[in-house]
């Protein structure tokens, strides 16, 4: 249920109507929007009758949501809303007009590596550094990452070139560590289903980026998202990286219709992963460029200096002058459709 406010209400109209609530055991979900606000009914409503709130001073209307999806739909929280991460001495904005770009290895290497692709993608354009420390890979004789040390060296090419840091949480146990470091915490695709350490993110007040599980419906995806959200945590940003269908050519089938949908049912920021959604190097720039076109609000790019010896995911992986390329043509895209990037 939402109970939307008429526009010249006052914030003890407001308030009223959540001290009723109260009563009645249910909390309120408050979003203020340049001209109306809106209250989100949350608990159990089954015991109120909607025209006992219809008739309060301040009060346009009651309408009554059906949707499982509370705190992430569009309809609770009608504009956009905007994840900001600070830096030092700037404000990256994801959700805003801009289109921002996370750039950078498969998996951190060493200290050189890090800090020569975060110049190198600064360089390009990109705010943000991308980098697995802790990584999921499918075999466990593969490289698992540098871990703690591999945070300390992303943190200083970050903060050497002015950028932000996203890196994987693998498990609730390394979360504080992990915070300690990142500006933006990543649920992988494997993990988007791990509800405690969801629930364990909701309670920080980090970004989290929550990629969409491996062959998770987007209903599935959205329901994960309000684990985050229903324990505080409103800064979430989607992030579409391919599902698995009956198409062995590429590594998953990036789901471009992911991104209007859940610009439409949700008023969060979307990402589009083309690397993981392609899992090949030739494709990685034409999908993101449609994702940009679809309504991304941001990209990941694996990119690396020497794509074709990274230690992880090299076949997906950018070199920095095709991720330089890959800036120039997504100017025009975001000009076409009134952003910038
Ligand atoms: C990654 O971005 O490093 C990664 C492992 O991606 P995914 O969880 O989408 O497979
Ligand atoms: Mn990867």
């Amino acid at each position: 249920m939402i109970i939307v406010m008429k526009q010249n209400s006052t914030t003890s109209d407001i308030s009223s109507v959540t001290e009723k609530l109260k009563l009645h055991d249910l909390s309120a979900h408050i979003s203020e929007g340049v001209s109306q606000t809106i209250i989100g009914v949350i608990g159990d409503k089954s015991k109120i009758n909607p025209s006992d709130f219809e008739v309060l001073t301040g009060v346009k209307e009651v309408v009554i949501v059906t949707d499982a999806h509370k705190l992430s739909n569009r309809v609770f929280h009608p504009e956009n809303s905007v994840v900001k991460v600070q830096l030092k001495d700037k404000v990256i904005e994801i959700g805003g007009d801009k289109v921002q770009v996370m750039a950078g290895p498969c998996a951190i290497e060493d200290e050189d590596q890090i800090m020569k692709i975060a110049k190198g993608v600064s360089e390009c354009g990109a705010e943000i550094l991308r980098g697995g420390a802790y990584k999921p890979r499918t075999s466990p004789y593969d490289f698992q990452g540098l871990g703690l040390e591999g945070l300390k060296m992303m943190r200083k090419a970050a903060d050497k070139y002015n950028l932000a840091v996203v890196t994987e949480v693998l498990d609730e146990k390394d979360i504080e560590e992990v915070a300690t470091y990142a500006d933006i915490l990543q649920v992988g695709a494997r993990n988007m289903y791990n509800y405690r350490l969801l629930s364990a993110l909701g309670k920080i007040d980090k970004p989290i980026l929550l990629k969409r599980g491996l062959s998770a419906e987007l209903k599935e995806w959205i329901m994960a998202s309000e684990y985050i959200l229903s324990e505080g945590n409103k800064n979430v940003i989607y992030c579409e990286r391919g599902v698995r269908t009956f198409e062995p050519a590429t590594r998953n089938t990036f789901d471009i219709n992911a991104i209007p949908y859940l610009k439409t049912e949700t008023h969060l920021p979307v990402c589009a992963d083309p690397s993981h959604g392609t899992g090949k190097r030739a494709l990685v720039a034409p999908v993101a460029r449609a994702a940009v076109a679809a309504g991304a609000d941001v990209l990941m790019i694996e990119t690396h200096y020497d794509p074709d010896n990274a230690k992880s995911d090299a076949m997906q992986t950018l070199s920095l002058e095709q991720f330089g390329d890959l800036m120039s043509e997504l100017k025009g895209i975001t000009s076409a459709i009134g952003r910038s990037i």
